[in-house]
C-alpha cells in the first residue's frame, strides 16, 4: 500500500479525490490518497505552490514531488526538496491553451473588437489580411508552446518560435539564441509569451525588446507575469509602438484593483484562466509517474532545477 498526499490547493480536493484514485487503481497501484496523512507516512507527494506543503523536511520517505502546474517557479528553487520534481504535462491543460491563444490570436488578426463594441454604429469595412500575411511568433516552443504554434500554422499563419535550446518542427521557423529572439521579436505582428519564469526570462519584454516589435504589435502573454516589464509595456502601449496586450498572468494574482492594466483601453486581462489542470487526465499523468517510480522506470516531466523549469 502506497500513501499519496494531496498537496494541491484544499479547494480542488473535491474534484481530484475520485480521478486520482481510479487513475490509480488503473495503473494497478494500490494507495491510499488523502489531503491528511502524517509526514513521515507519506510515499508520494502531489502538489501545487498554492497548497499547504511548503516545508518538505518532515516527508523522509517521500520519494516523488508530481507538481500538478505546468510552471514550478515556486517550489523549484525549495532548498528542503531534495526529491525528484515533475511538472505538469497534461492533454487538458494542452488542450485548454491551444484554444485559448488561437482565440486570441484570431481575435487580434481579424480586429474583432472594432465589431463587437461599435457603439456608433460605425461601418468599418476594412478587410483583415488572411493568416498567410500576418506572421505570429511565440517565445517559449515547449509543450504548450509548439501545440499552439502548430495549431497556428494549421490556420495558415507564418509562425516563428523561439526556445532556449535549437529545435526542428515541422512548419514553424524554429530559432533559438539572441539572434533568433531578434528575428522572432521583429517579425511577430502577433507575439505570444509560452515562457517559464526562471532567471533568465524575467522580463524578456522590456522596453528595449518592445522597440524592436513592428510598431502596432500585438502582444499575448500566458506565460507569467515576471516575463513583462509592466511599466515598459504601458509606455509602449501609450506610444502606439504596441497595439494591444491580451493578459492572462501577472506578478501579483489576483490583479490589484489599483494596476493600471485594469483601466487601460488596450490590455485585455484574463484571470490566469489560460489552461487550467484537467483532473481526469492530469490524474493519469500523477498515476503513470508513480508507478514508474515503483517500477524503478524514469520519472516523465522531470524539472531540470539547474534550468529552473
Ligand atoms: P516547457 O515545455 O518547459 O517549455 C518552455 C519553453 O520555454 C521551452 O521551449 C524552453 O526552451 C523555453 N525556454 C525556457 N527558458 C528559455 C530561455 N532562457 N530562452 C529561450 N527559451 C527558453 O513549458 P510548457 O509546458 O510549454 O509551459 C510554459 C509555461 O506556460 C509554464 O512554465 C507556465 O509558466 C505557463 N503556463 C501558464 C498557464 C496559464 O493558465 N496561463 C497554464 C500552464 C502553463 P527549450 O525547449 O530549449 O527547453
Amino acid at each position: 500500500m502506497l500513501n499519496v498526499l494531496f498537496a494541491g490547493r484544499p479547494a480542488r480536493w473535491p474534484e481530484f479525490e475520485l480521478p486520482l484514485l481510479e487513475a490509480c487503481r488503473g495503473a494497478g497501484l494500490d494507495v491510499t490518497i488523502s489531503p491528511e496523512m502524517p509526514p513521515e507516512e507519506v510515499d508520494y507527494i502531489v502538489y501545487a505552490a498554492t497548497g499547504p506543503v511548503q516545508d518538505f523536511t518532515p516527508y523522509t520517505r517521500a520519494k516523488a514531488v508530481l507538481n500538478l502546474w505546468a510552471g514550478v517557479e515556486k517550489v523549484v528553487g525549495n532548498p528542503t526538496l531534495k526529491i525528484p520534481l515533475t511538472r505538469m504535462v497534461d492533454e487538458g491543460l494542452e488542450r485548454g491553451m491551444v484554444e485559448w491563444v488561437t482565440g486570441h490570436v484570431l481575435r487580434h488578426h481579424l480586429g474583432m473588437d472594432r465589431h463587437i463594441v461599435n457603439p456608433d454604429h460605425i461601418w468599418h469595412d476594412h478587410v483583415p489580411p488572411l493568416a498567410p500575411d500576418r506572421p505570429v511568433s511565440i517565445l517559449g516552443l515547449g509543450t504548450l508552446g509548439s501545440a499552439c504554434a502548430a495549431s497556428l500554422v494549421r490556420l495558415g499563419f507564418p509562425v516563428t518560435g523561439w526556445s532556449r535550446s535549437p529545435k526542428v518542427l515541422e512548419g514553424i521557423t524554429c530559432v533559438s539564441g539572441p539572434e533568433g529572439l531578434d528575428e522572432a521579436l521583429r517579425t511577430g505582428e502577433i507575439t505570444v509569451l509560452l515562457l517559464p519564469n526562471t532567471p533568465a526570462t524575467q522580463n524578456t519584454i522590456n522596453a528595449e525588446t518592445l522597440a524592436r516589435m513592428p510598431r502596432g504589435a500585438v502582444v499575448i502573454n500566458a506565460g507569467r507575469g515576471e516575463l513583462i516589464d509592466d511599466a515598459a509595456l504601458i509606455a509602449a502601449l501609450d506610444s502606439g509602438q504596441l497595439g494591444h496586450a491580451t493578459l492572462d498572468v501577472f506578478r501579483e494574482e489576483p490583479l490589484p484593483e489599483e494596476h493600471p492594466f485594469w483601466a487601460h483601453p488596450r490590455v485585455t486581462v484574463t484571470p490566469h484562466v489560460a489552461a487550467d489542470t484537467r483532473p481526469e487526465s492530469a490524474s493519469r499523468v500523477v498515476a503513470e509517474n508513480i508507478r514508474r517510480s515503483e517500477a524503478g522506470e524514469e520519472l516523465l516531466y522531470l524539472v531540470n532545477r539547474d534550468a529552473g523549469y
